[in-house]
C-alpha cells in the first residue's frame, strides 16, 4: 500500500471520531509529514497539559570568590551546576520536583530512560573491597538493561548477574541471595522492575523489599510503569528509583529523559557524582522545563489511558482472536492480588496474546490496516501504539501465540475499538 493510500484511509476513518480524536490526529495524518512525529503543533484537548519556556548553559558570577567555590563543588549559588550543562538549573528545578514526589533525598535527569538505569548500575556496581560486584534482576527486566550488564561484563568478567523470576517470592529471592553468599560473596544490588516489560508480572515486591533488607543489600526499581501516580518505591523501603520520564510523566513522547531519585543524601551524592564525572546527565532545558510543567497532570492522563484501556480490554476478551490479555489489572490476571496490593490502579499498557494458530503473516496485515493505533516503540503518549513482543525469558514461562504491546492513547475509546473492529477482518477468523 502507498502511503498516500494510508492517508486517505486515515481521513475517512477520522470523519466518524469524535471531536477529541480528530483533534489529535488530523495534524499527524501523513506520517511522512510528520518525520513520524506525533507530536506537532495541533494537539487537540490534550494541548492543555503542554507548554514551553527555555534556559541558558553558561552560568556567571558577580565575584570570583564566588565562582571559586562553586566550581569547587560543581553547584551554583543559585540553582544548578557552575557551569550548566549538566545540572542546569532547569533540571535542578525538576529533580527537585521528582525528589519531593517521590519522598527521596536528591534526584539527577539523564537524557533517556537506559541512561538513568545505566547511572545506577555504574554508580551501584563498584565494590571497593576488590570483590567482584553482584547484581539480581528479574527475568522479565526492560531488555536493554541486560544488554547494558552483559556489556559491562565483557569489561569487568567477574560481575556476577543472577536472575529470578518476575513472579518471585520473597522466599525465592531469599534462596537466591544466600546462594549467591556463598558462591560470591554476596549481592550488592537488588533490581526490581515491576510490572515486568512486555508481559507485566508482579513478584511479591513488599516481601522482596524486606529480604534484601535483612541482607543489607541496596534496592533500585524501575518504576517507569507505575510513576509516582501509582507507586512511590522510596516511601516502600527501596533506594533508589528509576523512572523513564518519555513516557507517563512526559505524555507526549517529547521529553526524551530519565530521573534517577535517591532515598538517601548519600546515594544522591554517589549518583550526582556518576552524572558529573561521565558528563552524560545533559539534558535540554527545553526538556526540563516541558517535563517539568507536565509532572503535575500525570495521575489525570494516566486515569485517562486506564479508563480507555480497560474498555478495550473487556472489548478484546470477547474477540475469537485473543487468547489471552497479559495485563495485571484485570481480575483473570494471575498477578490480580499482588497489583491491588502494590499499585491498585492501571495505566494503558497491555499485550494481547493472539490464538496460537492465527499465522505472524495476518497479523502483520491486522496491524498495516489500523488507522489510530500507530505502529511504533514506546509508550505512555497522547497516540495509541502497538508493537509486536517478542519477550526473552531465562526462566519464565511465555504464553503460546504471537503477542503484540498495546499502548492506549488519549483519543476517544469507542473510537478505537472501532478501528480495532474494522482492522479484525485481516486476521482471517471472518
Ligand atoms: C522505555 C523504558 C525504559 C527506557 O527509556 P528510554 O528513555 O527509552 O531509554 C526503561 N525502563 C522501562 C520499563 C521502559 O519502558
Amino acid at each position: 500500500m502507498f502511503t498516500s493510500d494510508k492517508i486517505q484511509l486515515r481521513k475517512e476513518f477520522l470523519t466518524a471520531c469524535s471531536l477529541d480524536t480528530q483533534a489529535i490526529h488530523e495534524p499527524i495524518l501523513d506520517t511522512n509529514l510528520v518525520q513520524g512525529r506525533l507530536n506537532p503543533a495541533g494537539l487537540g484537548n490534550a494541548i492543555k497539559f503542554s507548554g514551553i519556556p527555555g534556559g541558558q548553559s553558561v552560568v556567571v558570577f558577580d565575584k570570583i570568590e564566588d565562582y571559586k567555590k562553586a566550581s569547587k563543588n560543581g553547584r551554583s549559588p543559585y540553582s544548578g551546576a557552575e557551569y550548566g550543562v549538566v545540572q542546569t538549573p532547569e533540571a535542578a528545578r525538576v529533580c527537585a520536583q521528582f525528589a519531593q514526589l517521590h519522598g527521596g533525598n536528591g534526584a539527577v535527569i539523564l537524557p533517556s530512560g537506559l541512561s538513568a538505569i545505566k547511572t545506577v548500575l555504574d554508580t551501584f556496581l563498584k565494590v571497593p573491597n576488590g570483590r567482584q560486584p553482584a547484581i539480581l534482576i528479574p527475568d522479565n527486566r526492560y531488555s536493554p538493561t541486560e544488554r547494558a550488564l552483559n556489556e559491562m561484563k565483557k569489561f569487568m568478567p567477574g560481575l556476577y548477574i543472577g536472575r529470578y523470576p518476575g513472579n518471585a517470592t520473597g522466599a525465592e529471592v531469599d534462596a537466591l541471595i544466600r546462594s549467591a553468599k556463598q558462591d560470591n560473596g554476596g549481592i550488592d544490588l537488588l533490581y526490581l522492575e515491576a510490572p515486568g516489560s512486555q508481559t507485566f508480572e508482579i513478584p511479591e515486591l513488599h516481601e522482596i523489599v524486606k529480604v534484601a533488607q535483612s541482607h543489607g543489600i541496596r534496592i533500585a526499581m524501575d518504576n517507569t510503569w507505575a510513576t509516582h501516580a501509582r507507586f512511590k518505591p522510596l516511601i516502600h523501603g527501596i533506594d533508589v528509583a528509576i523512572q523513564a520520564t518519555t513516557k507517563y510523566e512526559g505524555g507526549y513522547g517529547d521529553t526524551p529523559s530519565g530521573v534517577v531519585i535517591a532515598r538517601t543524601v548519600d546515594d544522591f551524592e554517589a549518583l550526582a557524582w556518576t552524572v558529573r564525572v561521565s558528563g552524560t546527565g545533559a539534558v535540554s532545558p527545553e526538556t526540563c522545563n516541558r517535563l517539568f510543567g507536565r509532572v503535575a497532570s500525570t495521575t489525570e492522563r494516566m486515569d485517562h489511558h486506564y479508563k480507555s484501556a480497560k474498555k478495550i480490554i473487556e472489548w478484546m476478551k470477547r474477540q475469537d482472536f485473543t487468547s489471552q490479555v497479559l495485563c495485571p489489572y484485570i481480575p483473570s490476571s494471575p498477578d490480580h492480588v499482588r497489583f491491588k496490593d502494590v499499585f491498585n490502579k492501571g495505566n494503558g499498557l497491555f499485550s494481547l496474546v493472539f490464538r496460537d494458530d492465527i499465522p505472524k503473516q495476518q497479523i502483520g496485515q491486522f496491524l498495516d490496516s489500523l488507522n489510530l493505533f500507530r505502529i511504533g516503540e514506546s509508550w505512555g503518549a497522547h497516540v495509541s501504539l502497538v508493537l509486536p513482543a517478542k519477550p526473552e525469558r531465562s526462566l519464565s514461562q511465555l504464553p503460546a501465540g504471537k503477542m503484540v504491546r498495546f499502548s492506549v492513547g488519549l483519543e476517544d475509546p469507542d473510537d478505537l475499538i472501532r478501528d480495532l473492529n474494522e482492522a479484525a477482518p485481516q486476521l482471517g477468523l471472518y
